[in-house]
């Protein structure tokens, strides 16, 4: 299950794009990122680095619950 950013929340840092080991943060050619669900694996480095916790698992579960899947 990937992450997604939230659009209204996003500030455009590019710090998940920086901080992304999988490089699955994509910048669109307006300047908005969003993450790619092929590439993400889902290990929530995005959510804890945001400044403004726009990062968010699609089926809405948290990060802690996570790691336990992987
Ligand atoms: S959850 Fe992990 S792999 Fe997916 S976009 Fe965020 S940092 Fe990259
Ligand atoms: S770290 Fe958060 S605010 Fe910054 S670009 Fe990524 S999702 Fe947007």
């Amino acid at each position: 299950m990937a992450y997604s950013i939230d659009q209204d929340k996003c500030m455009r840092c590019g710090t998940c794009e920086i901080e992304c080991p999988f490089h699955a943060v994509l910048i669109s050619n307006i300047g908005t990122f969003s993450i790619d669900p092929d590439t993400c694996k889902s290990c929530g480095i995005c959510l804890s680095v945001c400044p403004v916790d726009a990062p968010f698992r699609e089926d809405g579960k948290k990060a802690a619950d996570a790691s336990a899947e992987s």
